[in-house]
């Protein structure tokens, strides 16, 4: 990070200091939450959670090293007491971008920001220093904590916002304002909380609204909610997409046998080959969004597409593969799920298992209101007609949903199983799984199958 004097902090934030001898000693940072990554130099701080109170630490990380405690009381070590942790971490965080100067690119979506963010530093980062956050921290907190790890030579700062309520978003942008601003979709996350899709567009189209004229907005084409956020920015509009009219596009969309997406990228100003390392057909649309932001910011074709044939996963259970020692294949992407990217992901097994015996493991995908019955049954047909071998499905209704689906589809009895929990599942695949099958495991969030996945990757 940049380096900063505890009294330019306190000033910054609006704190007092308290039991501080020497207010220019200089934070050099990271500034972290988590009281094992203090280092010496950092900034700890202090949140009161639900079942630790970060402020029962302060004696243990300024032993560590750490410069100071940014805290909500005096704690009779070196500490800057504000009324609110959260906002202070905000406050310091924009100073800190503005003094750096990088250019801040942000995104949001439906689906797919992890991923997408992954890709994005990926392919900027083989260009110019950048910083992006680990894993998904996408709100007042995460977000400031990494954008304060910018240092003097940092070009880029990559930033995923989530959003849950209205106004979320444009909070996160006014922390950290970018030049560069993308939705990747709307879909139906949180969509209770929400209240409906024109709501969740309502929310993240607030991305873009901040953007400068000399900024970018990218958007994608082939959603309309998405598409129709142009009117809402007076930034420069980038279409990322199929559809004919998006600036930037992929041609001649295939799986690789390994079930790799390949594709031709056009920019407007070039057009370059991909192939990618990441699985499934719905990082196209992922690589495009990137290939649009890394364009806006002066790459040629050639650049992006090299760095994205490149880019690997960094972020776990997404389509993550693992070989046996026995030569059984498992394909981990039990992160999450909806409709599209169940699709991908059972198209990925499929072209991945050809001349191999292929297992689907999928549990329910959540959030689908009136549609799950109908998304269900439409999965386990799916299934049966990419060839899908065996599909286990895995939990209550919706599991069933999927087997029936099955069922109907075609010729399928015992090749659809309906179990009612992972550690049936894993019961099951432990007796029947034989060498050079390959085995897929996807369902949402709160099924957590990458029990599953770890226990078939350890039994082999
Ligand atoms: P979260 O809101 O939970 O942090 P996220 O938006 O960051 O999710 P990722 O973590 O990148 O999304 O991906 C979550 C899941 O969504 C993945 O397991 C993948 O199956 C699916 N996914 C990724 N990209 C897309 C996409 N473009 N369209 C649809 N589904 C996608
Ligand atoms: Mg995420």
């Amino acid at each position: 990070m940049i380096a900063l004097s505890l009294a330019e902090i306190a000033a910054v934030v609006g704190g007092q200091t308290h039991d501080i001898p020497d207010p220019s000693v200089q934070v050099t940072g990271p500034v972290v939450r988590d009281s094992r990554e203090v280092r010496p130099g950092s900034l700890f701080a202090a949140f009161v959670g639900e079942r630790v109170d970060g402020h029962d630490y302060a004696q243990a990380v300024v032993e560590a090293g750490a410069a100071a405690v940014l805290a909500s009381r005096p704690l009779g070590v070196p500490a800057i007491v504000v009324d609110d942790v959260t906002k202070a971490l905000g406050a310091l965080a924009r100073h800190v971008v503005t003094k750096a100067g990088a250019t801040l690119v942000a995104l949001t979506g439906s689906a797919g920001k992890t991923s997408t963010k992954d890709l994005i530093a990926q392919v900027l980062n083989s260009k110019a220093p950048t910083i992006w956050p680990e894993g998904n921290l996408n709100n007042e907190i995460g977000l400031p904590l990494t954008a304060l790890r910018v240092a003097h030579d940092t070009q880029y700062l990559v930033l995923e916002m989530g959003a849950r309520y209205i106004g979320d978003i444009r909070y996160l942008t006014s922390l950290t304002p970018p030049r560069v601003g993308l939705v990747l979709n709307v879909g139906t996350a949180h969509i209770g909380e929400f209240g409906g899709r024109e709501q969740i567009a309502q929310a993240k189209g607030e991305i873009i609204e901040g953007l400068p004229e000399d900024g970018s907005a990218i958007l994608n084409a082939d959603d309309p909610l998405v598409r129709s956020m142009a009117s809402r920015t007076k930034a420069k509009v980038v279409l990322f997409g199929e559809s004919a009219e998006a600036d930037v596009r992929a041609e001649n969309v295939r799986l690789t046998d390994s079930g790799q997406p390949a594709f031709r990228l056009h920019t407007p100003s070039g057009a370059s080959d991909v192939t990618m390392r990441l699985y499934g057909e719905h990082h196209v649309s992922n690589a495009l969004a990137a290939a649009a932001v890394a364009h806006e910011l002066g790459m040629s074709a050639d650049e992006i597409a090299r760095a994205l044939s490149e880019a690997g996963s960094l972020s776990r259970w997404r389509m993550e593969v693992t070989e046996r020692p026995d030569g059984v294949t498992i394909v981990n992407d039990a992160y999450n799920a909806n409709p599209e990217s169940m699709r991908a992901a059972l198209k990925a097994l499929a072209a991945m298992g050809k001349g191999r015996r292929t297992w689907a493991v999928l549990g329910k995908m959540a959030e689908l209101g009136d549609e799950a019955l109908a998304e269900h049954d439409a999965v386990g047909r799916l299934a049966v007609r990419l060839n899908v071998s065996k599909l286990v499905a895995v939990g209550g209704t919706e599991a069933s949903w999927l087997q029936l689906g099955a069922y109907n589809e075609g010729s399928w009895g015992e090749e659809s199983v309906h179990v009612s929990d992972a550690q049936a599942a894993v019961d099951l695949l432990r007796s029947e799984l034989r060498p050079g099958d390959v085995v897929l495991v996807k369902a949402s969030r709160s099924v957590g199958l990458e029990s599953v996945a770890q226990a078939l990757i350890e039994t082999g």
